[in-house]
């Protein structure tokens, strides 16, 4: 299991840094590695749009 960044994502950045496991990269939306990812949810609670979910 992993979480990806769905289309609401705005490239606003707040999740990148808040990642443990480095797992997010920049792009015009941002992508998360479902390999490095450690399914912590961390990232989901920070992004603003809502953009962060765990995959299905
Ligand atoms: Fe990183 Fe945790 Fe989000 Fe996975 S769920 S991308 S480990 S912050």
């Amino acid at each position: 299991m992993a979480y990806v960044i769905s289309e609401d994502c705005v490239a606003c950045g707040t999740c990148i840094s808040e990642c443990p496991a480095g797992a997010i990269s920049e792009g015009d939306i941002y992508k998360i590695d479902a390999d490095a990812c450690a399914d912590c949810g961390t990232c989901a609670d920070v992004c603003p749009s809502g953009a962060i979910n765990p995959a299905e």
